[in-house]
């Protein structure tokens, strides 16, 4: 049979690792990436693209340390290669700080990232509204840098990229074989998914070199991440908000929030805004079907949902729906050899 087509739709976080993935699994298939927008135009490219999990309610707990240690060990090989800096990925050591000791004592991921342990009471000196704290090391993806390091790997290996937005699954399978949906927020509309919502995220980057370690505080809600090139202060989580325009009241409260833990950022500078929609569900969804209309076919395997979570998990969820497109490229094969007989 002919190499199979397949095109994965999108170009966030998730579609790029997820056709890198397959590139590197099925070296003989013709693979397209089709977007809609590419970095800087996407959801990822707001995100703080800190490995720090955020647990996925349906999806169990030791599904979601896999995706997460298959990504952290995947990075950290970056992290200590030549690669590193075009690829904006760096280790970084801070600390999460809560105002009450949380329920969970020890959190999944506490054994995957480096050095975890509770902080000291000389540490915790520095945090006076805070009685609790945990340590780590752990890694963090500059976000643009990082999705065009792997468009450049996306090109090298023969794979297309093309500007194009899709107004349903359906209409590309006179095109491809195989489609593979990591369309993120777009998903929605793409196949009328109900049961994934925006969760509208503000964030805001400045220039504050001397900042070197991250504080998140345990809520989640008020972070401080330092990168190569600026500090990503955030931030916020509402549900259901698709406005994409940032809030100058929302950018006074999270600056407040963030200096009142860290006060040397009172002297950062350009400050830029940024919002993005989180497509968030309460489980990923990593699934194959078989489509067909009028003696017509479609395989399709879909890798979105990721919510807060899909730096955290991106090498995990697309070696699964590798795993996926495999099963599909396997199908195909079948059906070609039937055909035959
Ligand atoms: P996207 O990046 O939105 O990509 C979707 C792609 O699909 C785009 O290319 C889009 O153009 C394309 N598309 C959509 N519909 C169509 C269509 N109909 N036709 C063609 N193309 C289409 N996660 C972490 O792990 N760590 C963090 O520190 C972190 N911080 C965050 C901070 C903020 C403020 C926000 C908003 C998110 C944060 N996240 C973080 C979450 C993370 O950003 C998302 O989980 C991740 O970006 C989702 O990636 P994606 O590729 O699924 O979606």
């Amino acid at each position: 049979m002919a190499a199979p087509r397949v095109a994965v739709v999108g170009a966030g976080v998730v579609g790029l690792s997820t056709a890198l993935c397959v590139a590197d699994a099925f070296p003989a298939c013709a693979i397209t990436v089709l977007a809609q927008r590419f970095t800087p135009g996407t959801t990822s490219d707001v995100a703080a693209g800190m490995l720090i999990p955020h647990r996925a309610p349906e999806t169990p707990i030791h599904v979601q340390k896999r995706w997460f240690k298959e990504t952290f060990t995947y990075l950290f090989a970056i992290s200590n290669s030549t690669a590193a800096s075009e690829a904006g990925i760096h280790l970084v050591s801070g600390w999460q700080v809560f105002k009450n000791p949380p329920g969970e004592e020890l959190p999944f991921w506490s054994d995957i990232v480096l050095g975890f342990r509770s902080m000291s009471e000389a540490e915790l000196q520095k945090f006076p509204q805070h009685r609790y704290g945990q340590a780590f090391t752990t890694l963090k993806c500059d976000c643009p840098p990082y999705l065009l390091w792997m468009e450049k790997r996306l090109k090298a290996k023969g794979v297309q990229l093309h500007t194009r937005k899709v107004a349903n699954l359906w209409e590309l399978h006179s095109e491809y074989d195989i489609v593979v949906n990591c369309a993120g927020i777009g998903a929605r509309q793409l196949v009328g998914d109900q049961q994934l919502i925006p969760v509208r995220g503000q964030v805001l980057k400045v220039h504050a070199p001397w900042v070197k370690n991250f504080v998140r505080d345990g809520d989640g809600l008020t972070y401080i991440y330092p990168g190569i090139n600026s500090v990503t202060l955030g931030g916020t989580r509402e549900k259901e908000s698709w406005s994409l325009s940032p809030d100058p009241s929302t950018t006074k409260a999270i600056f407040g929030r963030c200096c009142s833990l860290e006060p040397s950022l009172r002297a950062a500078r350009d400050v830029e805004v940024k919002v993005g929609l989180r497509p968030s569900r309460a489980s990923v969804r990593l699934q194959r079907e078989a489509w067909s209309h009028e003696g017509a076919k479609l395989l399709v395997v879909h890798n979105y949902g990721h919510g807060s979570g899909g730096f955290s998990m991106h090498w995990g969820t697309a070696k699964e729906a590798t795993q996926l497109v495999g099963e599909c490229i396997a199908a195909l094969q079948g059906s070609s050899s039937r055909a035959k007989l």
